[in-house]
């Protein structure tokens, strides 16, 4: 709070944006300055920083709700989010729940995802109980309305894929920032999730590809963010120090966390105008990916 009203206080002395940006208030006795100049690496994280996730899943949602609606009047949105709960309830209860926790995989990517991964057993478990947890969620979600139609529930659970599979949302942003960034800085991808998944993800967005050197998805390595061991090997695979990095993503609890364990500094795209959390610090925040370049002073 203190530190929001000093970067007021700067931004009313016409700082510029600049030399705003290369700030970071410490304490009431001074500033503590962000030198980024070090910096020759950018590790990106992909979902909801270059790839619009929440928005794809959203409308795939809408679009399933909608094919209820043919079938029953019923609030669109009251079954999404019912299907919402029961999907995270059901997800919870899976075996293989702790290990999709531990590589970062939700419970909606679960209600499209195939996991045909086959080097770990719990990607084996989640592909074969996939499609009976489809069904079983949106079966749920329909009761939690009063209809009570496993037939439609199962159809539902099928559409839903498709549905995601249709919608690839990239920020308008997203395209602009690279290129800014091309051939200045060394860029490396860093997601969370199951290599089939994520890597489906870029198969639907092919022109993010050539702008990444490296690209780490954390089912694959073994553990994900914010466990620091994945950043430590995106700083080997890149053959730079902690202080020749600087980590870009939208979640404080994994991408922000995990660098600040890790000793990156880092920038916390806060879109939503989110509450900060009070142990999790970024180095620094913006709320779009455009004003990264600006923080960079290119
Ligand atoms: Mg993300």
């Amino acid at each position: 709070m203190k530190d929001q009203v000093k970067i007021r206080l700067n931004a009313l002395l016409k700082i510029t944006m600049k030399d705003l940006v290369k700030i970071k208030m410490k304490d009431k006795d001074g500033l503590e300055m962000v030198k980024l100049d070090m910096v020759k690496v950018i590790i990106f994280d992909l979902d909801d920083t270059l790839l619009w996730d929440a928005k794809s899943v959203k409308e795939a949602f809408v679009l399933t709700c909608k094919e209820a609606q043919k079938k029953y009047d019923l609030d669109a949105e009251k079954l999404e989010n019912a299907v919402r709960e029961s999907a995270r309830q059901l997800y919870a209860s899976y075996a293989f729940y702790p290990f999709t926790q531990m590589i970062g995989i939700n419970p909606f990517e679960g209600l499209w995802g195939d996991f045909t991964d086959i080097h770990h057993a719990s990607f084996r478990q989640m592909h074969e109980t996939v499609p009976s947890y489809r069904a079983e969620a949106w079966t749920k979600g329909l009761a939690a309305l009063g209809i009570d139609d496993p037939e439609l529930g199962s159809r539902l659970g099928e559409l839903f894929p498709v549905m995601r599979r249709q919608n690839a949302f990239v920020y308008e942003d997203t395209f602009k920032v690279l290129d800014r960034l091309r051939g200045k800085y060394r860029l490396l991808l860093l997601t969370n999730g199951a290599p089939s998944l994520q890597n489906e993800k870029l198969a639907m967005t092919p022109e993010l590809i050539p702008y990444f050197e490296q690209m780490i998805i954390s089912g694959a390595f073994g553990r994900g963010k914010p466990d620091p061991s994945i950043f430590e090997h995106a700083l080997f695979l890149m053959r730079v120090a902690k202080e020749e990095a600087l980590m870009v993503g939208d979640n404080l609890k994994t991408d922000i966390l995990g660098a600040n364990r890790t000793g990156i500094k880092n920038v916390w795209i806060n879109r939503e105008g989110q509450t900060p959390h009070d142990d999790i610090q970024p180095t620094l925040e913006i709320k779009a990916l455009s004003e990264l370049p600006g923080l960079l002073t290119i």
